[in-house]
């Protein structure tokens, strides 16, 4: 029988310690979303973005945007009606037709964006103020504007993706500078002098 010297046995205490499994399961969801972000975020650009589409039922040109999370997510499944649309300029009015014009993005995912188009319509035109070459559109900064029929300049983004084909037929290229002088030049004439003729500006 063990000896007893007087003192209460008591168990040995428990480990207070973080257990190990719980860095490496935050460290594997780390590494998870990480390497998630380095394969789907350039699938999502891929779908992201205003694309001109020719309504089926009008044959008039439409502002469209596919549902990005969903296309990405959707990837690796061949299935009929993986692509659908989040907005199209048609609606609320035609909201609920049947996305016919899904087929045309289908074809050419990249020359319906309108990011697209507008840098194509840009490239090698020079601006109609002062005759430099227009750089290649980066929509980062400095962006181009046009020059309207009425002889003000127009920011892109007061322009409707859908009247896209109009404007290219009637309006003409701006550099930045030019957009952001005619700008003053319009807004502020009591500060602004500008030789040898201001008329000139507008026309
Ligand atoms: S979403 Fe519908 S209304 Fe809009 S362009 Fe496509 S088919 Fe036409
Ligand atoms: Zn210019």
């Amino acid at each position: 029988m063990p000896a007893h010297h007087g003192r209460a046995h008591r168990p040995a205490p428990k480990g207070k310690g973080v257990p190990m499994s719980v860095p490496l399961v935050l460290l594997a969801l780390v590494a998870l979303g990480i390497i998630a972000a380095i394969v789907l975020v350039p699938v999502l650009r891929v779908y992201r973005g205003t694309r001109l589409v020719g309504c089926p039922e009008t044959k008039r040109p439409a502002a469209v945007e596919i549902d990005s999370i969903r296309a990405t997510f959707t990837l690796f499944r061949d299935e009929p009606g993986r692509l659908r649309l989040t907005s199209c300029s048609r609606w609320p009015e035609k909201a609920g037709c049947g996305q016919e014009c899904l087929g045309e993005i289908e074809r050419d995912l990249e020359s319906c964006l309108v990011r697209n188009l507008v840098a194509g319509w840009y490239r090698g035109q020079t601006c109609v103020f002062c005759a430099k070459l227009i750089p290649e559109v980066t929509w980062s900064e400095h962006r181009p504007a046009l020059l309207a029929p009425d002889g003000t300049t127009v920011s892109w983004k007061d322009v409707k993706p859908e009247n896209l084909p109009d404007v290219f037929l009637t309006h003409k290229p701006v550099c930045w500078d030019c957009h952001v002088v005619q700008g003053v030049v319009r807004e502020r004439p009591d500060v602004v002098t500008v030789r040898p003729d201001r008329d000139h500006l507008y026309s």
